[in-house]
């Protein structure tokens, strides 16, 4: 019995060292030293100033209603970028793809070479009419006040478009000739699924044979307060997406007055689906890129949270418990289960012959919209519903990207330039929403989504919120992010 102890107690001491040992050896990955950066060419900050207001100023609004455009504010934006930037217009090829989306293309020094793909979005929410009062510069007014420009899109994502735009013009003023090709894409359709847009000039290129080395586009963030546990500023880098699927809840009944009901009504028999599903959700699991996210976290957390995220093949049921008790960790981990909409009834003494419901789901990795749908039907498993998609966009979840290799080390070595004096932590993690850098999937392993702007406290509730505006120096930043990118374009 004593041996038995003793060695009960050996154990659980070899296991604690092995875990502090390996907990101990955890450290933020070092980048590789490579060749000095070339000289930054100067940046023309109050004209990229300008060029960015004058953008905002075309109300290049989509709407998830289906509402018409406004083509003539797509079409003045394609001018104020012809206008903005000769030398790009005069170097680069340009070309309309669905109708309204653009693809520009850069021919590089070595035309067989991988392309670079930098993506963004011209297209910007709708302000509601009742938000009016509560700008403080009208959202279209594209203000330059305060040290900020003003508007519906300065962060999302003529921002980033514009950005794009100002990097090429100040490098080929420079003289600098790209060592491979490099494609910039701007989709008029991301807000609402880019379903003509990006997925257009995707198809267009895989046509023309390309496979591109690095695609860009936006999704994670610069700032701080991402991620629990980790209070400095972070860059939180988009290696994969979650796929999308609305499933359509139809229950049939007898109709008829409300005074003699059946046994079963169309109303209790949608109602218990719902229900059915929200009692059974859908398993967590802590692999792929959520994995990857806490590892990378590692290192920058206080030692007891270390010592999790170095053993999680000892630690991961607990971590997973943990996260599992707020919605963005559960999120993170398992697709998720959200009942959106419910119609039924026009009288309150009529029972009504049919009720429908819509339930969206956001697929993790590793599931498809199939085997979503097949767990559906097993959970509710009653012959009075039918279930089917809804016709909305339906997207499998994205392959994960690599956090090896020289695009992820490119990606990682340009955010450490952004911001001078400021190296923050690089992580990669599974972006919740969806973006038009979907299409690029199944065509490269180096997708990457992330808004190269710095953000400070209070910047993200205004993305798509009220008082959408940008610094003059987190616009600067962006600037620099696209010019030390496409100058490092020779590593890839
Ligand atoms: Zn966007």
């Amino acid at each position: 019995m004593k041996r038995i102890l003793l060695a009960l107690v050996a154990l659980v001491a070899g296991l604690g060292g092995v875990m502090t040992l390996r907990a101990a050896r955890l450290e933020p990955p070092a980048l590789p030293s490579g060749a000095a950066l070339p000289p930054m060419p100067s940046i023309d900050s109050a004209g990229a100033l300008e060029r960015l207001a004058g953008a905002i100023r075309h109300p290049t609004i989509s709407y998830a209603s289906g509402a018409p455009i406004d083509t003539a504010a797509f079409r003045g934006f394609h001018e104020h970028l012809v206008t903005s930037f000769p030398q790009a217009h005069a170097t680069l090829t340009r070309e309309s793809i669905g109708t309204l989306s653009l693809l520009y293309t850069w021919k590089g020094a070595d035309p067989a070479a991988a392309p670079i793909v930098l993506m963004g979005h011209m297209d910007v929410v709708p302000v509601p009419e009742s938000n009016l009062p509560q700008w403080t510069h009208t959202p279209f007014s594209g203000d330059i006040a305060d040290g900020y420009v003003w508007g519906r899109g300065t962060l999302d994502d003529k921002s980033t478009v514009l950005s794009i735009m100002e990097a090429v013009e100040t490098l080929i003023r420079s003289g600098y000739v790209p060592p491979r090709t490099i494609y910039l894409t701007f989709g008029h359709d991301e807000e609402v699924g880019g379903r003509y847009g990006a997925r257009a000039i995707v198809d267009t290129l895989v046509a023309r044979g390309v496979k591109p080395a690095l695609v860009i586009d936006e999704g994670g963030f610069m700032a701080s307060g991402l991620l629990p546990g980790l209070t400095q500023r972070l860059a939180i880098v988009g290696i994969a997406e979650k796929g999308y699927i609305s499933l359509k809840l139809t229950s049939r009944a007898d109709g008829g007055h409300s005074s003699m009901p059946p046994g079963r009504t169309s109303v209790g028999a949608l109602a218990r689906a719902i229900a059915a599903l929200e009692a059974a959700p859908f398993p967590m699991a802590l692999d792929g890129p959520t994995r990857g996210m806490l590892e990378a976290m590692g290192p920058y957390l206080p030692f007891s949270q270390k010592l999790a995220m170095a053993n999680l093949w000892l630690m991961g049921p607990l971590v997973q418990r943990t996260l599992a008790s707020n919605p963005l960790g559960g999120a993170l981990m398992r697709t998720t289960t959200s009942p959106t909409m419910l119609t039924a009834g026009i009288k309150d003494n009529v029972l009504p012959p049919e009720a429908t419901g819509v339930v969206n789901f956001r697929i993790r990795p590793g599931e498809t919209a199939e085997t979503v749908m097949a767990r559906v039907r097993t959970v509710i498993n009653d012959t009075m519903i039918t279930v089917a998609p809804l016709d909305s966009a339906i997207a499998n979840p994205s392959p994960v990207s690599s956090t090896t290799g020289p695009a992820w080390t490119l990606l990682r070595r340009t955010i450490t330039t952004m911001v001078p004096g400021e190296q923050p932590p690089v992580i990669p993690y599974l972006v919740m929403g969806g973006t038009d850098a979907k299409y690029w999937g199944p065509h490269s392993d180096a997708v990457y989504r992330f808004l190269p702007i710095p953000l400070g406290d209070g910047d993200r509730e205004r993305v798509h919120g009220l008082n959408e505006r940008v610094s003059a120096r987190d616009y600067a930043s962006a600037v620099t992010f696209f010019i030390r990118l496409l100058q490092g374009a020779g590593t890839l």
